[in-house]
């Protein structure tokens, strides 16, 4: 086990009706924002839900985040947050509306050029106005951890920041509310909740077994209860388990004291902003070659990964290695995400400017060893046509 800080303050409120607790988790009197996406939570009544249980408070709407939330639209909601001296936010919906918050938070209290917050990673945020979530859909983490990745469009960059300042004072987890989701969303939840693990273990050993048996337990219950969150979207325990499973995955409990990767995610983000693909599409897309071109340095985990959570038995190191990739992209495929940049129509031709874009963003050396070089992504993305 590596050394490690450990620190998560996100109240978690579990369950069927959550979103009544609001009015007691937000401070009296104050001066709300709720920020969300398109349509979905103003159709399927969470936005009316959530107002109501705001009471007498004050309450500004802000909606129109987009999946992949903007610098533009979300600079928006800061000049109204300063205009209206919002003292709180609250953010519903997924992944995008909650890191589009977390930025909002940030940069509302940011004196000088919010983009800045971007080009440091976090690193220069000194404060945040507080914000609570309500999730509508699992997937990201992002209702429990400080992380947050925003685009700016007018430049085709996708960057992450992380900050203290931006966990969630709270995070209501309604498995009722991912009942409306399109069964892409919930697929693409179900990828990304399992890419979170394998970033966090798919590594080199590092004497951290109850860390593998936590990773274990969620790449396990993912591969169980994936097809029935798809095939039965009201079965509750069902999505459930799958919102749970989603925060532990990247909730900083199973990073802890071990060697992370998240190549795969940088490489994605960079295919997100110029091609505009579902975060979880990319990841399905590069894994498997990620994990072919890295197999040597990988090669102990690998193994254990074959024969803990496939079962794979038989066949030398390398067979079991490769056995397991296979799995793995067949998985994607059976939830339904494609696996090639061909079935999104992507080419030779456009892996040039993927590559000159990572670069531009500094993503040079990647991976848990850091020696993950533009070149790699290069002949990963080949590998992946
Ligand atoms: P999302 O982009 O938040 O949402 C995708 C779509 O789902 C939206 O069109 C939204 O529609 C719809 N939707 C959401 N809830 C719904 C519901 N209950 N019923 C019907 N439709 C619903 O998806 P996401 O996968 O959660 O988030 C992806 C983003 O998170 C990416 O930008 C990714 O890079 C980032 N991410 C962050 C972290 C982190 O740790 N912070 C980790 C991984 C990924 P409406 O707009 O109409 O609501
Ligand atoms: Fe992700």
């Amino acid at each position: 086990m590596q050394d490690f800080s450990f620190y998560n303050p996100t109240r978690i409120e579990f369950g069927a009706g959550k979103i009544a607790t609001i009015g007691q988790l937000v401070p009296a009197k104050v001066k709300v924002m709720v920020l969300f996406g398109g349509e979905s939570a103003l159709r399927n009544g969470t936005i009316d839900e959530v107002t109501t249980a705001l009471g007498d408070r004050e309450v500004q709407l802000f909606g129109g985040i987009e999946p992949n939330p903007s610098f533009e639209t979300l600079m928006e909601a800061v000049q109204m947050v300063r205009e209206q001296n919002i003292e709180y936010l609250l953010a519903v919906g997924g992944g995008s509306v909650i890191d589009g918050t977390k930025f909002v938070a940030a940069a509302a209290l940011y004196e000088g050029d919010a983009w800045d917050i971007l080009l440091q990673g976090g690193q220069n945020i000194t404060r945040a106005l507080p914000f609570g979530s309500v999730l509508t859909l699992p997937a990201t983490g992002s209702e429990m951890n400080k992380g947050s990745v925003i685009t700016r469009k007018s430049l085709a960059a996708k960057l992450p920041f992380m900050s203290e300042h931006v966990y969630p004072v709270f995070s209501i987890l309604d498995p009722v509310k991912t009942y409306t989701l399109p069964t892409r969303q919930i697929a693409n939840g179900v990828v990304d909740a399992f890419m979170h693990v394998i970033e966090q273990y798919l590594t080199y050993p590092a004497n951290a077994p109850v860390q593998d048996r936590f990773a274990e337990g969620l790449l396990q219950t993912l591969i169980e209860i994936g097809p029935n969150a798809l095939a039965e979207p009201e079965d509750y325990q069902t999505r459930a388990s799958l919102m749970w499973t989603a925060t532990l995955a990247l909730n900083g409990l199973i990073g802890a004291g071990v060697p992370q990767d998240w190549a795969t995610h940088m490489l994605g983000h960079e295919l997100t902003a110029l091609h505009g693909l579902d975060h979880a599409q990319t990841l399905a897309i590069i894994l498997p070659e990620m994990l072919r071109q890295r197999k040597a340095t990988k090669l102990g985990k690998l193994v254990q990964y074959a024969e803990r959570v496939w079962h794979i038995r038989d066949g030398s190191d390398d067979e079991k290695a490769e056995a397991a990739i296979e799995h793995t992209r067949n998985f994607f495929e059976s939830v339904g995400v494609k696996t090639r940049l061909s079935d999104y129509e992507l080419g030779a031709e456009h892996i040039d400017a993927i590559i000159n874009s990572l670069e531009a963003h500094g993503m040079v050396a990647l991976g848990e060893h850091g020696d993950v070089t533009p070149e790699h992504c290069r002949q990963i993305l080949l590998a992946s046509l």
